[in-house]
């Protein structure tokens, strides 16, 4: 076999076997097939497609690429969530500690930003010390005795998609809907939870653009994750706007702190809620939603979440002065307000266009090698619906790059923003669910 002609083949928009698609991604991994070559090939699968029977196969290869982690000693439902990425989401670092809280046990595997999307890796490694690095008796460990982790692949846990996520990043193959279901259901099941609640996110924010699309998306993940004997279920969330207030990593763990501590963005804690009342019924912690949104409020409402995500940092290696006292991440040396040109309502935020300016400010990679600003990226200070007079701020850039290029980007951010005379409705956050 040889792989030209596999992406020839696929190029040509027909079907790989399992045994073609083993061929590329074993030796993808193990660095016989060099990164050109997957390039390629994702960029075929980008265009063509593939039918329900090559994605099936794709998870199952990547999913067993390295190695799986088996957490049936562990007690209780082991519960995993996962989103397909947005601006602005920091849902797990606030809905993780919330269901752990209340008693689920979380065992999550993350992945870094991805396009214009950040990344909850990134956003834990702005906590000074944390470590996402964490071994599988590591991992195990901890999801045993405080009942939530959330860390990286290890090098021996999915490498293809650890290897394959990091190329598609950067040569515009994010968007395809069999790679970003084999992407997150082989991390999915690699971690061995028994539970998933997908949050697959729409709007021109995320790689989904349309409810349809992300409704496919949604429904071959939850037929994948439930033909596998795991209670697979899914949200469909609006990402036209960036998810609550804050946009880049340090700015996004310290929005996320607050919301622990109740005083976060309604948006941000109604996807929460809905979320997590599903994940408490799929942990069978609850019999039904109602009775799983009592509890994660009360799970807010008495510090226990703040608690909990407090035991995890400390777990990690993280400093919890840090958490304790979110004054202390950095600031960015340029903390420049945009003013709202005209009074009105604010009608839409583009979200593609505000996380690719946070990626600009320093906020994001724009190749393999870049090293992320922890403290650049965005606060939003007016959201959808909000009524506005000219001169007020729309949002802040934070960033420590030169004032030509935040010029630049300001302008973006302004035109990011449309005001008009109407009154319009907030938006909804979860869109559907797919149970
Ligand atoms: N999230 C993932 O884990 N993988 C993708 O491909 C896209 C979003």
């Amino acid at each position: 076999m040889r792989m030209v002609d596999l992406i020839i083949k696929k190029r040509e928009g027909h079907a790989l076997s399992r045994d073609e698609i083993a061929f590329w991604i074993d030796g993808y991994v193990n660095g016989i097939i060099p990164d050109y070559q997957t390039s390629a090939m994702t960029m075929a699968i980008l265009f063509k497609g593939m039918n329900e029977e090559e994605v099936i196969n794709l998870t199952d290869l990547m999913e067993h690429s390295g190695d799986t982690l088996d957490l049936s000693n562990l007690k209780g439902v082991k519960v995993d969530k996962h989103s397909t990425g947005g601006v602005g989401d920091k849902t797990s670092l606030v809905l993780g500690p919330m269901v752990a809280a209340c008693g689920a046990t979380l065992a999550k595997l993350s992945g870094r930003g991805l396009g214009h999307t950040g990344g909850t890796l990134d956003k834990l490694e702005s906590i000074p010390g944390l470590r996402i690095a964490l071994s599988e008796k590591e991992f195990e460990d901890q999801v045993n005795s405080i009942g939530i982790a959330i860390a990286g692949q290890t090098q021996s846990l999915v490498p293809a998609d650890k290897k394959m996520y990091a190329l598609r990043d950067v040569t515009g193959t994010v968007e395809s809907i069999p790679l970003i279901a084999a992407s997150v259901m082989s991390k999915k099941l690699a971690a061995g939870t028994d539970a998933i609640l997908l949050d697959v996110t729409l709007g021109n924010g995320a790689f989904m653009k349309d409810i349809d699309q992300a409704r496919t998306l949604a429904k071959l993940m939850v037929k994948i994750g439930n033909g596998l004997k795991r209670d697979t279920r899914a949200v469909l969330s609006n990402m036209n706007e960036p998810l609550g207030l804050a946009v880049g990593n340090a700015l996004e763990v310290k929005e996320a702190i607050k919301a622990l501590h109740g005083e976060g963005p309604e948006d941000l804690m109604e996807l929460c809620y809905i979320a997590g009342s599903i994940m408490l019924v799929q942990a069978h912690i609850v019999e039904n939603k109602a009775e799983g949104r009592q509890m994660l409020k009360k799970c807010i409402e008495d510090g226990s979440a703040f608690n909990k995500f407090l035991e995890m940092v400390k777990a990690q290696g993280g400093d919890i002065e840090y958490i304790l006292h979110p004054d202390k991440f950095k600031v960015a040396k340029n903390i420049i307000p945009i003013y709202a040109k005209a009074r009105g309502y604010i009608h839409n935020i583009d979200a593609l266009a505000i996380g690719l300016a946070s990626m600009t400010l320093g906020g994001g990679r724009e190749t393999l090698d870049d090293v992320i600003d922890m403290a650049a990226g965005i606060m939003l200070e007016k959201k959808v619906g909000d009524e506005v007079n000219e001169g007020d701020v729309l949002c802040y850039l934070h960033s420590n790059k030169n004032v030509t290029l935040i010029n630049r980007v300001a302008k973006e951010v302004l035109s990011a923003y449309e005001i008009k005379p109407e009154r319009i409705e907030k938006p909804q956050v979860v869109l559907e669910v797919i149970e």
